[in-house]
This record gives structure tokens, C-alpha cells and sequence, in this order.
């Protein structure tokens, strides 16, 4: 029994405590078997008329259930003989279960039975997570027992619950594990009951509090401090004096916010949003180079080797006349010039490494790594790991500054709740000079017109990205999808030279593809969706996106992203096929109406869930067991404010509330 109660972490009177219902279940009525509909979980009693051993199409036990109204079927697909013998006619039972439409009519499958007559439930019945080989009421029996045994002190004080207008703790907790006649089952089914809210503002201070420790634990690590010199043969301000353009207001701004941190002496964890084309290339180098001034190594990573080739590409022209030197190393260079690249990085001679995340995963060994940039990090969750895989350097005294950059911004719920220990600074401005993309939305079965319009564009000069079908399942389709969509554009543009770019592609000839595309020389390039980050061809106008409607909003925002980026007025084609799933519309709506990445980033939020967007496992989110970020941001806010104004005033009542809701959840504290 222990071992199972462990298995739910339930290893502590507290904990059983806050072991909630995970719903609750109606056992307050019966009702009339002819009242019964498909979907609904009935409780209904009656007398057994017949029953029958099936041997087909598999061998199972049916029964039909009989009460004044109408007769039900129930159906075992395995029994025990005891069940044989249940079942015989002219037996009554209380029976319970969802209802489904079968084959002959109504039935339940794999029923609760029960004596008949016995008092029924006066409120609803909780049903708990539990695992393999513990029963409700054995669960519920410890809970009751725990539930005497439990200091339920509100850990809040009174003053504060009134002006929240939050229940008591103890009433929160007696309702939610003992609902009463008189309560809103609606509510309490739907997480809207005040108990529930108390639960859940609960939780959601105890994750702030925990998050703003994290915060304080790693400023209390020591990072080297890189003092930004202001003087005009800094290599900072070279480089700026070297750029073509200057920098936008809202670059000079997140430069000033990184450069600041840079300048203290613990690390810096910072998240660089800003639309796709915003020019966040250009402020990672400028903090490459305030590090690399000072004498410290930086590393850049990308998660595709195009992008960082790309990256590679773009610091080593921007660097180099500088007297930087910049290092590539990633999985494919040869052994050579492996060994050579990793001897500079040993030594010190290499300044700004550049790579895929291979670079820190295999352990390279850095002379004085003093700062970690990550472009494009989608998937949330590597940073995290990032910063553990760290951990073990703690005493070594000194822990790398911390960059990660995202074209995908975090709504603003996440941000407040996931990383509230991470600071955000936003290129919320374009470059001047760029054109809003239109968005057409076509059906597919347009798509010999659109060629045409493809041939015209391409006429006129104009380069067009032509993007694949996503087919999700199998990697090998979409190849296949990527090659046939290959060789029928070439046959219908006569003429015009299109390209062929996918994952699978040796990255050597990747990058081929990619700088012949650069260049001009394919007008055309069909591409799975690796071109999805970072990719930069300015004379790029067209995109055509087949399938649309089988992206994410995310995805398809960064897609759109690849053209819009030069003066040309570009043109983003969603191709879909019909019918469209309601969601699917949803996203091709938001796509249509705006490109606000921030906009675009809620409405995924609302359509998904925090928990894809983050990646499920990894994120913080899913260590949330009530709240909902999508549904009780209003209640994230008030976490926020309250866990700010505790910690300022009220350190006794913090650590009583992280007693509560963090004690063996460590897991919890990342520092
Ligand atoms: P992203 O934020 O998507 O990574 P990039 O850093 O690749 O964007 O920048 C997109 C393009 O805009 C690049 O060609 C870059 O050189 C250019 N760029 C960046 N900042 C400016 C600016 N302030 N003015 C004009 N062009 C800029
Ligand atoms: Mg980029």
C-alpha cells in the first residue's frame, strides 16, 4: 500500500491532503433506464432477465438490465466466474456506468455493480487520481483519515483572504474532499467553485515564490562580469560604425538591457524575443563582443545546422575584419578540422564558436566560456536543461552568462508563471524599409493558377519559397511529398530553375541549395519546412504553403517570416485543402488577420494549451496539478502581486505556504 501511495507522491499527511478529486461523480440518483441517452454516466437499478456467454466475436458475459421504464445491455469482455453467477436471472442490482449506443440498443460496458436499495450518495462522490491496484476507497479512506490528522491552518492571513476575496483553506480543502448536498455541482465539476479558486491561487503563489527563490539562489552564483567599454574603438562600437544601417530604437534599447546585465557579476538568464526579421542577429553579436573584449570565449548555437551555418556566415563577416576570430564546429566538419577547432577552443585562441547545440552536448572543452548564446529555441524546455547541465560546475566558481533568443514570444502568462525567473527584453519594431506581408488564404484546388502567378513573379525577378505539405507521422513521406513536388514544378515551370531543399539533404549540399537560392540562381525552391527559422534571402517575395491548414500557428508565423524581408511587397500564400477542422480554420484565421507575433503567440496559447506549446514534459507548466494557464491568467496575476509583496514583507508566511505546497516537490526549486 505504501509503495503505491508513494507512486502518487503521496508520502506525507500534507500531501494526501492536497491529493484532489480529479472530478465527481453523481451517485445521488437513480435513474429511469428509458431516460438515458449515448455519453451519460448513469446510476440505474433493476432486475437481471437474461445473460449469456458470447463466443463471438470474442468470448464475453452479456446481460440485459430491466427496471419499470426499459431494459439496458451490460457487457463484460473478460469476467471472473463469480461475475457468471452475478449475473444469473432474476438477480437485482444497482448498476453503474457510462451509457453507449450499441449494436442492439443502449448499453454499459464493464458496469459497477452494487446491492440494490442501498442509501444513496446525499452529495457528489470524489474520484481521486490513483494508480494500479489501489481503490477509491481505499484512497478516500486515507485521505479522511489524513484529513483529521492535518494541520489545515490557512497559511494566508485573514486580512489578506478578505481583500482577495479568497475562502478559508480549510473550507477549500473539506469541500473539495467532501462536496455536501447544498453545493454547485457545476462548479465543482468545472473548477469554478470557490474551493477551487482558493486551490488554485494557492498553487499558482506557491510557483511565483518558488520561482523568485530560483531567482535569488542564482544571483547568488558568481559569473564574470564583462564591463562595457564605452570608447569608440571598442570592438562594440566598430562594428556599429561598420553596419550599413543603424540600429533600430528598440535594438539600442535590448542591447542596453543585455549590456547591463553582462556588466554584473551573476549570470545573466535572458530571454531576446522579437519578431522573425526584427534583427536579433546583430544584438547577439554586439554581446558576443563585449564578452570577447574582456578576454572571455562565447559560444553561439543553433538547432539546425543551416541556421547556424547561416550564423557562422553573417558574425565571421561582421567579426573577423575585427580581429575576432570565429570557430565552426559541428557535426559534420571533418576530423581534421574538428581536432583544429577544438584545439582553439581549448586554447583560448577561438573567440566566438559557432554551432549546433552538439557544441555544449559533447562537452567541448572552453578556455574561458563566459557567455552562452541559443538562437531559436522553440521548444522551451533545452534552456532549462541548459542551465542544469551547468550545475555541476558550481564549484568552479564561475557559471556562463545566459542568451537565448526566440522568434516565437511567450504570452504573457507564461512568461509570468514558467519564467518568472527568466528577464525578457523585446525587439517589438521592424527595421525600416520593410513591407507588411499580405496573406491570401486559397483552396488547394487552385493551385494550377497559383503556378501560373509563381511563373509571373519569377519573370519579374521576384524568388519564391514553395513550402511542403508537414506530414507528420513519417518522415519518409514527407520526403517523398518534397520530391514529387519538386519534379512537378519543374515540369509546370518550364524554364525556371527550381530548387530542392529537406532534412535529409547532407548539409554540405544544404548549404548549396541554400546560397544558390541566396544568390539568385534558383528562382524557385521547394522546401520542407527546415527553411522554418532563420532563413534570410531578402529578394525572397512569394511563399506558397501547402497543406496550411496541417502547421501549428507558431510554425506557420515563423514560415511567413522568410519573406516581408526586403522592399519588395511579399505575398504569403496559404494553400489549404477542405473540409477544415474547427481549429484548423481558427489558426488560418489568426494567420489572415494578424502578424503580430505577440498576438500570434496568445491565440496559439488559447487554442493549444500551455502544455504543447511548451513541450509537454519538460515544462514547468505541467507541474501545475490545478491551475490552467490558459483559463486562470486573472489568478496568475493576483499570484504575482501577492508573492511579491509576501516576499517583501512577510518571510514567515513564505516559508509556511512553501512548506505546504513544495514539501517533496523539489523538483520544483530548479536553481
Ligand atoms: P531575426 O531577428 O529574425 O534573427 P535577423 O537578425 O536575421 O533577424 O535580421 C534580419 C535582417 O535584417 C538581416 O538581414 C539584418 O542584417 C537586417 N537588419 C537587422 N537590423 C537592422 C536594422 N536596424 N536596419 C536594417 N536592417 C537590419
Ligand atoms: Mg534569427
Amino acid at each position: 500500500m505504501r509503495a503505491k501511495f508513494e507512486r502518487l507522491g503521496l508520502t506525507s499527511p500534507e500531501s494526501f491532503v492536497l491529493h484532489l478529486p480529479i472530478r465527481y461523480e453523481d451517485e445521488t440518483q437513480i435513474q429511469d433506464i428509458v431516460t438515458l441517452r449515448p455519453g451519460m454516466l448513469a446510476q440505474v437499478e433493476g432486475e437481471v432477465v437474461r445473460s449469456d456467454i458470447v463466443l463471438k466475436p470474442r468470448r464475453q458475459l452479456t446481460a440485459t438490465l430491466k427496471d419499470d421504464s426499459a431494459e439496458i445491455a451490460l457487457r463484460w469482455l473478460t469476467f471472473y466466474p463469480s461475475q457468471l453467477s452475478q449475473m444469473q436471472t432474476g438477480k437485482r442490482w444497482r448498476v453503474r456506468g457510462e451509457v453507449r449506443g450499441g449494436l442492439y440498443g443502449f448499453e454499459m460496458i464493464h458496469p459497477r455493480i452494487s446491492t440494490p436499495g442501498a442509501p444513496l450518495s446525499a452529495a457528489l462522490t470524489p474520484v481521486y487520481p490513483t494508480t494500479e491496484g489501489l481503490s477509491q476507497p481505499s484512497l478516500r479512506k486515507a485521505i479522511t483519515q489524513a484529513l483529521s490528522a492535518t494541520n489545515l491552518q490557512d497559511t494566508l492571513p485573514a486580512h489578506l483572504l478578505k481583500q482577495l476575496e479568497l475562502m478559508s483553506f480549510e473550507q477549500a480543502i473539506r469541500t473539495l474532499h467532501g462536496p455536501t448536498p447544498d453545493m454547485d455541482a457545476q462548479a465543482l465539476m468545472e473548477h469554478a467553485h470557490p474551493a477551487w479558486i482558493r486551490i488554485k491561487f494557492d498553487e499558482l503563489l506557491a510557483q511565483q515564490l518558488s520561482l523568485a527563490a530560483a531567482r535569488t539562489a542564482r544571483q547568488s552564483k558568481r559569473a564574470r562580469a564583462f564591463p562595457l567599454r564605452p570608447s569608440t574603438n571598442s570592438l562594440c562600437s566598430k562594428l556599429k560604425e561598420a553596419l550599413p544601417f543603424a540600429l533600430t530604437g528598440a535594438q539600442l534599447r535590448v542591447c542596453h538591457e543585455i549590456a547591463t546585465d553582462l556588466e554584473r557579476t551573476y549570470p545573466m538568464y535572458r530571454l531576446l524575443q522579437g519578431d522573425v526579421g526584427s534583427g536579433k542577429t546583430i544584438v547577439a553579436a554586439l554581446a558576443a563582443l563585449q564578452a570577447i573584449e574582456q578576454g572571455a570565449q562565447v559560444a553561439l548555437m543553433a538547432p539546425t545546422e543551416i541556421l547556424a551555418e547561416q550564423h557562422y556566415v553573417k558574425l565571421k563577416f561582421w567579426c573577423e575584419p575585427l580581429g575576432v576570430k570565429v570557430t565552426w564546429l559541428a557535426g559534420s566538419v571533418t576530423a581534421k578540422a574538428r581536432r583544429e577547432a577544438l584545439q582553439d577552443i581549448g586554447s583560448g585562441h577561438a573567440k566566438l564558436i559557432v554551432g549546433t547545440q552538439a557544441l555544449i552536448q559533447e562537452g567541448v572543452d572552453f578556455h574561458s566560456l563566459g557567455l552562452i548564446i541559443v538562437d531559436e529555441q522553440h521548444r522551451f524546455g533545452v534552456t532549462q536543461r541548459l542551465t542544469l547541465s551547468l550545475k555541476g560546475e558550481d564549484d568552479i566558481a564561475l557559471v556562463p552568462h545566459q542568451l537565448t533568443m526566440s522568434a516565437t514570444p511567450i504570452p504573457r502568462t507564461l512568461a509570468m508563471t514558467f519564467y518568472a525567473d527568466l528577464e525578457v527584453s523585446s525587439i517589438d519594431e521592424l527595421p525600416p524599409g520593410r513591407t507588411p506581408v499580405i496573406t491570401k488564404l486559397i483552396a488547394s484546388d487552385r493551385r494550377n493558377e497559383l503556378i501560373e502567378h509563381v511563373a509571373k513573379a519569377v519573370a519579374k525577378g521576384q524568388q519564391t519559397y514553395w513550402v511542403c505539405p508537414l506530414v507528420e507521422e513519417s518522415e519518409a513521406l514527407d520526403l517523398q511529398t518534397a520530391v514529387d513536388t519538386h519534379r512537378d514544378l519543374s515540369e509546370a515551370l518550364v524554364g525556371i530553375n527550381v530548387g530542392l531543399v529537406h532534412g535529409r539533404l547532407p548539409t554540405a549540399e544544404k548549404a548549396q541549395v541554400m546560397q544558390a537560392f541566396r544568390s539568385g540562381e534558383i528562382n524557385v525552391l521547394v522546401a520542407t519546412t527546415v527553411i522554418e527559422v532563420g532563413v534570410d534571402v531578402p529578394n525572397a517575395s512569394l511563399m506558397v504553403i501547402e497543406h496550411a491548414e496541417r502547421f501549428g500557428l507558431a510554425q506557420l508565423h515563423q514560415l511567413r517570416g522568410r519573406v516581408g524581408r526586403g522592399a519588395l511587397q511579399s505575398v504569403c500564400v496559404l494553400l489549404y485543402q477542405t473540409p477544415l477542422s474547427m481549429i484548423a480554420r481558427q489558426r488560418l484565421r489568426a494567420m489572415y488577420e494578424t502578424q503580430d507575433g505577440f498576438e500570434i503567440a496568445q491565440r496559439d496559447l488559447d487554442l493549444r494549451g500551455p502544455g504543447e506549446l511548451l513541450g509537454a514534459r519538460q515544462s514547468g507548466v505541467s507541474l501545475l496539478r490545478f491551475a490552467d494557464l490558459a483559463t486562470d491568467s486573472a489568478l496568475v496575476r493576483m499570484a504575482r502581486e501577492v508573492a511579491t509583496d509576501l516576499r517583501k514583507n512577510s518571510p514567515e508566511i513564505v516559508q509556511l505556504h512553501l512548506n505546504r505546497w513544495m514539501r517533496g516537490r523539489e523538483d520544483y526549486l530548479r536553481s
